[in-house]
């Protein structure tokens, strides 16, 4: 068994240990496990996330680099190996697919994250792989230099769980595609295009209404949602640059404290619940015993109390993390501003804008249109931070 504890040791301290580094890193020659970039492949591996944020199915991406020649990763990795052999020639053609260029957007090694032992034998017999769960991999996180931004890295992930809902062959996505919600019964609003004589009008009607008559009959065209869009967008990216640049001007201390006092509170009132609970669970017995309730009804409330008590244990504990973790480096948790500041002054939208800033867009039947940003929670943290430590709002600790 020694062999296979020393390699989960390495797992666990982030050292690289496959055979071959990842399309876009290559293994330091002067530690084997360390990854570095490798600038061409890397360079590759920036333009298929660039793609795949600019609207680009997987599989047009797979096109477009087999077209320009690239070689796949297992033709890389070989024309690697075999640099200094006189009998290798390059492949004619070197051809991608889309499941190839998915395990690259999904694979978080571009960000710096480090994920192994994801598959295990059994046992020594039995050679045959098995996947282990999530939670029992070696993840580790800076282990090495990111090829891709990690907000990008999200962005792209967002993208591919909205494209399994949305698209049907592999051609390129709607600017708001997959984002567009009823804001009366929080269904899909769906494109409907409307021929007239003069020319085409596609309008975002309720699909709910549309297939089976649910919902309200209400709509709108493409062009004015677009309109809305792009001007709310804009003061919004206005209004995360004012806040990112007032905290900027105020004393971090303050700040941290502010959060601290946030966080505080919110412990505290996990930590009401979880006696709350535990008080419940004690007078239980009582009033099985007194005959207020019977066996069953008894073993049902237990098991709620247990739960929520769980629960909110579970819940006590991540905000005591969050607190180290602001203790930690408490600006870091601010970066998502800079995606933002990114986008100032933008004149028209596109796909990628749409995806990195935007969680979701609602459309009621008064035409009243709602914006959910991406970080919309972060926003107001940050906000209630300044305002606390601006003291504009003495004494009043909203949590
Ligand atoms: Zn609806």
């Amino acid at each position: 068994m020694k062999t296979r504890s020393q390699l989960e040791i390495k797992r666990q301290r982030g050292d690289f240990i496959g055979s071959f580094a990842v399309f876009g890193y290559r293994k330091d020659p002067e530690n084997r496990h360390r990854l570095l970039v490798d600038e061409y492949a890397a360079g590759v591996v920036r333009d298929m996330f660039k793609w795949k944020l600019e609207g680009i199915s997987a599989g047009d991406i797979a096109d477009r680099l087999t077209a320009a020649g690239i070689p796949t990763p297992m033709d890389y990795k070989r024309s690697q190996g075999m640099r200094y052999s006189t009998s290798f020639r390059l492949k004619e053609e070197s051809v991608w697919d889309a499941g190839m260029v998915l395990r690259i957007l999904k694979n978080p090694v571009y960000i710096g994250v480090l994920e192994q032992g994801r598959v295990t034998t059994p046992s020594y017999r039995v050679k045959r792989l098995v996947v282990k769960p999530r939670e029992e991999w070696a993840v580790v996180e800076n282990c090495h230099e990111p090829v891709i931004d990690r907000y990008d890295f999200e962005s792209v992930q967002k993208v591919l769980a909205l494209d399994t809902r949305t698209s049907v062959s592999g051609k390129a996505v709607e600017l708001f595609s997959g984002m567009v919600y009823c804001g009366e019964c929080g269904g899909a609003m769906i494109r409907k295009t409307v021929p007239t004589a003069k020319k085409k009008y596609v309008y975002y009607v309720c699909a709910a209404h549309k297939n089976e008559k649910r919902c309200f009959s209400h709509s709108m065209r493409v062009e004015t949602l677009d309109e809305i869009v792009l001007d709310a967008l804009r003061r919004y990216i206005q209004d995360v640059i004012n806040l990112s640049d007032l905290l900027e001007l105020t004393d971090t201390a303050q700040l941290q404290q502010a959060g601290m006092r946030k966080l505080q509170g919110r412990l505290e009132k996990k930590r009401e619940e979880i006696d709350r609970n535990q008080a419940l669970l004690r007078s239980l017995y009582e009033s099985l015993a007194d005959g207020v309730i019977d066996r069953d009804e008894y073993q049902d409330l237990k098991k709620t109390y247990s739960r929520r008590r769980a629960e909110a244990e579970e819940q006590a504990e991540a905000i005591q993390e969050e607190m180290s973790r602001e203790m930690g480096n408490f600006s870091e948790g601010r970066g998502w501003m800079e995606q933002f500041r990114k986008h100032q002054n933008i004149d028209a939208l596109d796909r990628t804008i749409i995806v990195s800033l935007i969680e979701r867009i609602l459309i009621f039947r008064d035409r009243r249109v709602e914006i959910v940003y991406r970080w919309h929670d972060e926003f107001h943290w940050q906000m209630d931070l300044l305002r606390q430590a601006q003291g504009t709002l003495p004494g009043r600790e909203a949590v």
